[in-house]
């Protein structure tokens, strides 16, 4: 197999928590010597790019910040400039306020004399009630566009827990407003066509390489290009076996990845 770019997952393909997982830096380390690009995409948007680079960094793997993290923050903005958006309502963490803030005007209280473009979600662990029920009246009340970035319903934490994820906060404003949120991150295609576009390269060149079959792997597979479904995480080989759409590789460990590249 030949690919001049890896989409790599994090949690649960890497690691689990603060645990690398065996083989995982000599995989970068034979990326870097055959001068395989790879990069580090996650549908968290409610953290710093910083915090996965500085946990990559201390794992001992080759990266810089500015090269090899991407986020549904990213994709999600490029989306919006594409939709020549100006004016937004965001419902997210500081992190991406701050990145929104660089390219748009942002609103964050509902007046019906002040029009905005776009009402944007994000994953929002800083979450305001004040904020979700202005967003609801926006989306009731005028026709902007409807942004998320990501659709997962819950984030794994330690000890096999989970906490309430985009995917749920959208699904409570449908609910409440009766529109329904074009979601930016995995499975969503723009993520691949983001990279497609930046790299200028072809749908062969690329790897899309997770755990998770409804955001990772389909991500893949809506973008035409090749999976990896590793079973160090999330899906079992049951799970995958089940799923409807299959994967182009299934692997234990994504350090097979060495062989597969050889
Ligand atoms: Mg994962």
């Amino acid at each position: 197999m030949k690919k001049k770019l890896i989409i790599f997952d994090m949690d649960g393909t890497l690691y689990l928590g603060d645990d690398l997982f065996d083989g995982v830096r000599d995989l970068f380390n034979f990326l870097k010597e055959k001068k395989i690009n790879y990069v580090f995409f996650t549908n968290n948007s409610s953290h710093d790019l910083d915090f996965y680079y500085q946990k990559m960094r201390r794992f001992d793997i080759p990266c810089t910040l500015e090269d090899n993290f991407y986020s549904s923050s990213e994709v999600t903005i490029s989306y919006l400039l594409k939709k020549k958006v100006k004016t937004i309502f965001p419902l997210c963490n500081e992190s991406l306020l701050k990145k929104l803030k660089e390219h748009f005007d942002i609103v964050t209280e509902y007046r019906k004399d002040v029009k905005v473009d776009a009402v944007v979600a994000g994953f929002y662990t800083e979450l305001i009630y004040q904020r979700l029920r202005d967003g609801c009246l926006y989306l009731e009340n005028q026709n902007p566009l409807f942004i998320a970035t990501n659709g997962d319903y819950r984030c794994p934490i330690e000890n096999m827990n989970f906490i309430p994820d985009c995917g749920g906060l959208i699904e409570w404003m449908r609910l409440t407003s009766g529109k329904k949120a074009k979601v930016m991150g995995k499975p969503n295609p723009e993520v691949i066509n983001y990279f497609l576009d930046k790299y200028h390269l072809k749908k062969e060149d690329i790897l899309v390489v997770g755990d998770r079959l409804y955001t990772d792997i389909q991500v893949g597979i809506n973008a035409d290009v090749d999976t990896l479904c590793v079973l160090s995480g999330e899906a079992s080989l049951d799970d995958v076996k089940r799923y409807p759409h299959q994967p182009t590789y299934i692997k234990e460990s994504v350090v097979s990845l060495i062989d597969m590249l050889k």
